[in-house]
């Protein structure tokens, strides 16, 4: 570097970090994320792409819009409820401050009258069994899928009479003795149908989850159709339990069948089996918006032992696994050593207690939308950006409820809109589809209409990479009766 080389003027890290607005940002980020963000811009004016002068701008601006996690706050304009890219369910304004309140010391497992020990999750649980009076007994973890792995690992029949005692999954309490055991517990089968065998989103499988319990599945009928005589068929000394699975996220359609729970009630109690029943999506009771989607109700008046729901799906609430059924069951998986592994955080106790107390989450608001007024604010977005409206089907998504379209609305823009207003802030994500960018107001607060409308016309009217022309400059009325 020569006396007059211009990096030789970048500032240093010590000066930097003494400008009052560093400072601010350091007490609020932390001095390492800062420190990161100073050998960012240092870096950048190193190798040229911003001046020396540019290096104490660019870092009072970066940290000016940095939030202590990397989580970055998005508008979801896809019209898709439970957007699993997004955070699926997005809590209530009552979950939110009941996290904010646990946020610090909280009673999570001390009686404050008396100063003694007290069991956790023991307001979330009156809480689910008021709600949903059905079941009589709950417990929680940190997802559906470890509800599952616990129901699956903990319900298996108890064939010990017949053979002798049986070296169980959960005793891990020194080396027993008494294990005359016919076969390992590996042998064991959980009895499901080839149709249900879902894979859940990011190549996740529950095949490959259920079979890490040791368990082998043991598939019954076929893709599009299962008999109870399959079940039936199945049945034999190895049988573990029977399970159904919800297949939340696709629909077989045309010539098929399945068995119903009450059917397989029967089944179980001829052969002393548990029967698990893996809801996912979380409906309590039934909704009429999602005329086709079960709920815990009826699959626990139908029968189940124990339903599986996922706590950030339809339920709307954070994300958390519920096992709902009977004492004897819920209680076996409750007391399972594996459960203690899954354990929630006072965070998810305190936000889920809030969502099923509380009438009304985002999730739900979303799937009852009030029509008319979705047809109003995206009318109304239409003539301030000047785009064109559309129908548009919202969905459920990865919640429940696979094809099932949820008419509505949507204003139409060009393509490259897209990731210019998802780099935006705030950013927003909106819809790819046919090559058009498609703003739905579904899941967006009625409050932040006009925000998405700026960014907009921030986009088409700024944006080197977005035309302008492209836009058709008119409303579409003609589009609009359709869902009416
Ligand atoms: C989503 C889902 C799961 C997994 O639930 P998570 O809360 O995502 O772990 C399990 N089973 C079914 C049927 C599901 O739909």
């Amino acid at each position: 570097m020569t006396e007059s080389d211009p990096r030789r003027s970048i500032p240093r890290t010590d000066y930097l970090l003494t400008l009052p607005e560093v400072v601010a940002a350091a007490q609020r980020l932390g001095q390492a994320t800062v420190k990161a963000v100073i050998a960012e811009a240092q870096s950048a004016a190193r190798d040229g792409r911003i001046t020396p002068a540019e290096v104490a701008p660019t870092v009072i601006d970066r940290l000016g819009s940095r939030s202590a996690s990397s989580l970055t706050p998005v508008l979801n304009a896809t019209g898709i409820i439970v957007h699993t890219n997004l955070g699926r369910a997005p809590l209530s304004e009552a979950a939110q401050q009941a996290v904010a309140d646990a946020a610090g010391y909280v009673d999570v497992e001390m009686d404050l009258a008396t100063g003694k020990r007290s069991k956790r999750g023991t307001g979330v649980k009156q809480a689910l069994l008021r709600t949903c009076p059905a079941a009589e007994d709950a417990v929680i973890v940190n997802n559906g899928a470890a509800a599952l792995l616990l129901a699956v690992t903990a319900l298996r029949a108890d064939h010990s009479s017949a053979r002798g005692h049986r070296a169980g999954p959960s005793t891990a309490q020194g080396p027993q003795v008494d294990v005359p055991v016919a076969r390992s517990v590996d042998a064991e089968e959980i009895i499901v149908s080839r149709g249900e065998l879902i894979e859940i989103g990011a190549g996740f499988r529950l095949t490959d989850l259920m079979t890490t319990t040791g368990a082998r599945l043991h598939e019954v009928g076929t893709t599009n159709r299962t008999h109870l005589t399959d079940y039936a068929n199945a049945i034999g000394p190895e049988s573990a339990n029977l399970l159904k699975v919800h297949t939340s996220n696709f629909r077989v359609e045309g010539f098929t069948s399945s068995v119903e729970v009450s059917e397989l009630r029967g089944l179980a109690d001829e052969h002393n089996l548990p029967l698990i029943v893996d809801l996912g999506s979380g409906l309590f009771t039934h909704d009429d918006a999602l005329p086709d989607e079960p709920d815990v109700d009826a699959a626990l008046r139908a029968g189940a032992d124990v339903v599986i729901v996922s706590g950030d799906k339809l339920l709307g609430g954070p994300q958390a696994g519920l096992v709902l059924g009977r004492t004897e069951a819920v209680q076996r998986i409750a007391t399972h050593p594996l459960a203690r592994a899954m354990r929630t955080d006072k965070l998810t106790l305190a936000a889920l207690e809030a969502t099923i107390t509380h009438t009304g989450n985002p999730v739900h608001d979303a799937l009852h939308i009030d029509l008319d007024e979705l047809r109003r604010r995206t009318e109304t977005l239409a003539e301030v950006v000047g785009a064109t409206v559309v129908a548009h089907d919202g969905r459920v998504g990865g919640g429940g409820a696979p094809g099932v379209p949820l008419p509505g609305w949507a204003i139409e823009l060009p393509e490259d809109c897209a990731a210019a207003l998802r780099t935006d802030d705030p950013a927003i994500v909106t819809r790819v589809h046919q090559g058009r960018c498609l703003v739905d107001l579904r899941c967006v607060p009625a409050g932040d209409d006009e925000r998405i409308a700026a960014a907009i016309t921030r986009v088409l009217t700024g944006g080197d990479d977005v035309h302008v022309d492209t836009v058709t400059h008119t409303v579409g009325s003609n589009l609009l009766g359709d869902h009416d």
